[in-house]
């Protein structure tokens, strides 16, 4: 036997524990594995957390492959056709997208099946039995999802029914707890993992918020969603919108990030915030700079210079009540 090619599998691979645990298990019967990881969008940004999903993918010894959160996931944030999580998160609908993704790009890297770190009951809405089924069936991966954590408790699947996997050493996982997860983790000595939701910005309350009221005034692209994460965000009353950045690295992010038709807002003299008028709007300048001027160092002057694209505006900072009403929240 010895030379011959391992049989491949594709997997979920967020680089949460369970995702990890779930591809232990299957590197451990001998076949080898790719991790794809969905990035930007509402996941995480590929540069973000320094490349730990990187460096776990690394440890385990598995190929890393990135795929995009695009226009289509967002499309079903907008409109999910099997609910929503507590928050903005369609965990159905976005799992059935994701491994329909990952297992069409599996199968022309020569994959025989799809793994996920799914653990049955574990989130009420999307992984119980019928809702694991449900992303089964419709992501065309029905009978080709193996999930190793709770195999024992789910219909085998054909690697299973193949033997080119051992079913019976796969698990019965089941619940919210994380125990059994955890005990693994200790035997297999990984003590490094991030949260069990990937850092999936649609389960976070404020991130969520945004996402609702950008989505309600039709600022849907991909782009527009990856801004909602950086710097504070104000909605001006002709509906154009005002980013200001918080801290150096946003003002670095949104100077990078700048829509086609907006606006940079920058300092002319000191350093401080960057700002984004979106869409660049000539009536509204005059306003996004004074939101940029309220969180400048100048703030308590009566007047600050700032410049907007061309133009070098000197404006009154905004006022906490005027901000306060502006925010969105
Ligand atoms: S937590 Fe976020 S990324 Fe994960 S399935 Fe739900 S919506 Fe998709």
């Amino acid at each position: 036997m010895s030379g011959d090619k391992k049989p491949l599998a594709v997997a979920l691979f967020s680089g949460g524990l369970d995702s990890v645990l779930a591809v232990r298990l299957i590197l451990d019967q001998g076949i080898q594995v790719i991790g794809m990881n969905f990035s930007g969008g509402y996941c995480p940004d590929p540069r973000e957390k320094k490349g730990a999903v990187e460096r776990t993918a690394e440890q385990l010894g598995i190929e890393l492959v990135r795929l995009p959160i695009d226009q289509e996931f967002i499309e079903l944030v907008k409109a999910p056709r099997y609910g929503r999580g507590r928050n903005m998160n369609p965990c159905i609908d976005c799992h059935i997208l994701m491994v329909k993704r990952a297992w069409e790009s599996g199968q022309k890297h020569g994959a025989e099946f799809i793994v996920t770190g799914e653990v049955l009951g574990q989130r009420p809405m999307s992984q119980n039995k019928q809702g694991l089924m449900l992303v089964a069936k419709r992501s065309g991966a029905e009978g080709k999802l193996l999930r190793p954590l709770s195999a024992k408790l789910l219909e085998p699947t054909e690697p299973e029914k193949t033997g080119l996997v051992d079913r019976g050493k796969f698990l019965d996982i089941q619940g919210r707890t994380r125990r059994r997860q955890l005990e693994l983790a200790e035997r297999y000595g990984i003590t490094d993992f991030p949260t069990p939701a990937g850092g999936c910005l649609l389960t976070d309350r404020n991130f969520a918020r945004r996402m609702r009221e950008a989505l309600e005034r039709g600022e849907d692209s991909v782009e527009m969603v990856e801004l909602l994460r950086f710097g504070r965000h104000f909605r001006l009353d002709s509906g154009t919108k005002v980013i200001v950045g918080r801290n150096k690295s946003e003002n670095e992010e949104l100077r990078q990030r700048t829509p086609a038709g907006s606006v940079v807002i920058d300092g002319t003299h000191l350093p401080g915030p960057v700002g984004l008028l979106i869409p660049d709007r000539k009536d509204d300048r005059m306003m996004a700079a004074r939101l940029c001027g309220r969180y400048s160092d100048q703030r308590n002057e009566s007047k600050v210079k700032l410049k907007v694209g061309d133009d070098e505006l000197e404006v009154e900072p905004a006022s906490p009540e005027e901000t306060a009403q502006l925010v969105i929240e």
